[in-house]
């Protein structure tokens, strides 16, 4: 069973930021193919620096904010009632007007975030969104199939976990705060962090287990 959670409603808002976007991306791509011409970049090399901070540097900040909720209770409990406070509380703040919500994975719940009618990403906490979140297919059967769509990520869920999907908007970001893993009772605040993945904080991933992240 799954339910689908509407922070808002997603018609009342404009999303004129994403037409920037597709200015933006235009002229990015235009700059791209001048520089390329001209022999001074690789477009190799920029996918690369894509890739990482999507990856590796954009969701570092969601990583620390997620092994202190694990390690610190009273932080977990200002996260889930205040997540805004408790992300800026550690510098991470995002533009103006966005509030942040923590939803937290348990033992009979797992949560997945999407956003439906364009692309709105917790960018303070995760930086940049990976290719997939910002495609139809993800938007729209992430609600209609979240089952089926966390099975194409390569996790299956037991049958009677339920799944509860969170549709973004400008105002309202999610950040999903996975399950701490079993064997990291010996691990400090940092080591934890390389254990929370993008992929995790979305919800379409669980945190690495301590053997999986060696
Ligand atoms: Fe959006």
């Amino acid at each position: 069973m799954s339910e689908h959670h509407h922070g808002h409603d997603h018609h009342d808002h404009d999303h004129h930021h994403d037409n920037h976007f597709t200015d933006m991306e235009a002229r990015v791509k235009a700059l791209e193919t001048v520089l390329t011409e001209k022999g001074l970049i690789d477009p190799a090399a920029i996918d690369a620096i894509v890739e990482t901070y999507e990856t590796k540097i954009g969701p570092r900040n969601g990583a620390r904010v997620v092994a202190k909720a694990w390690t610190d209770a009273e932080f977990a409990d200002w996260l889930k009632r205040d997540a805004t406070a408790a992300i800026a509380s550690l510098g991470y703040t995002g533009r103006q007007g966005e509030h942040m919500c923590a939803v937290f994975n348990t033992a009979d719940t797992h949560n997945l975030v999407v956003c439906t009618l364009c692309s709105c990403y917790p960018w303070s906490v995760l930086g940049l969104p990976p290719v997939w979140y910002k495609a139809p297919p993800y938007r729209s059967r992430a609600v209609i199939d979240p089952r089926g769509v966390l099975a194409e990520f390569g996790l299956r869920l037991a049958a009677e976990t339920r799944i509860r999907v969170w549709d973004s908007t400008a105002e309202l970001r999610y950040l999903v705060v996975p399950e701490r893993p079993a064997g990291t009772d010996d691990l400090d605040e940092e080591e934890l962090a390389d254990l929370v993945t993008r992929d995790s904080m979305i919800g379409t991933g669980l945190a690495l287990s301590p053997e999986a992240s060696r």
